[in-house]
């Protein structure tokens, strides 16, 4: 179906909020403001929850998320960052496949199965859209996400 993209957005960071027990700060910031897109909105929900979810179990103990939400040419790009532990270089390229979770030189041991982005990068190619990742350790991580336009 085609939704706008801010309130379900909106609503998302409301829920992990109130959730968290960690202060969580976001930024959301979505051009124009009554934006569209046409997808599964259950699936579409989904995928946003489990981004949200990895930026705050991933950062120390304040986390800060900004969202930008912006159409382009091809249809509708979403920019999610998070000011987290980041992933290291090497490892980049494996955190969509199944299972696979980044190995912890760390002691604060975060509970999850691997699967999540998985998950996400099926749905996003199941919309003939694309996802890719830029990060930096000790300083976060951006995701981005290409929804291309209704055919
Ligand atoms: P699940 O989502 O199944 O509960 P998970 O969070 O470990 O478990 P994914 O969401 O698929 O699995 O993420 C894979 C791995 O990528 C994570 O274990 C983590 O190491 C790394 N990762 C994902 N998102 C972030 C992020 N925002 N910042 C830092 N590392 C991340
Ligand atoms: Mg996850």
């Amino acid at each position: 179906e085609t939704f706008r993209i801010k309130p379900v957005i909106d609503i998302l960071a409301q829920q992990f909020t109130l959730k968290t027990d960690k202060p969580v700060s976001f930024q959301i910031v979505c051009e124009p403001e009554e934006l569209t897109i046409y997808a599964d909105k259950l699936h579409f929900t989904n995928v946003i929850s489990n981004m949200l979810d990895n930026s705050i179990k991933y950062s120390g103990k304040s986390v800060q998320i900004s969202i930008q939400i912006n159409q382009i040419e091809k249809g509708t790009q979403i920019d999610l960052t998070d000011n987290g532990i980041g992933i290291p270089t090497v490892q980049l390229n494996r955190i969509f496949e199944r299972f696979y979770r980044v190995p912890k030189g760390n002691i604060h041991d975060v509970k999850g199965f691997g699967l999540g982005l998985s998950y996400v990068k099926d749905i996003i190619e199941r919309h003939n859209g694309t996802i890719s990742v830029e990060s930096k350790e000790k300083e976060g991580t951006t995701f981005t996400i290409i929804i291309p336009e209704k055919k």
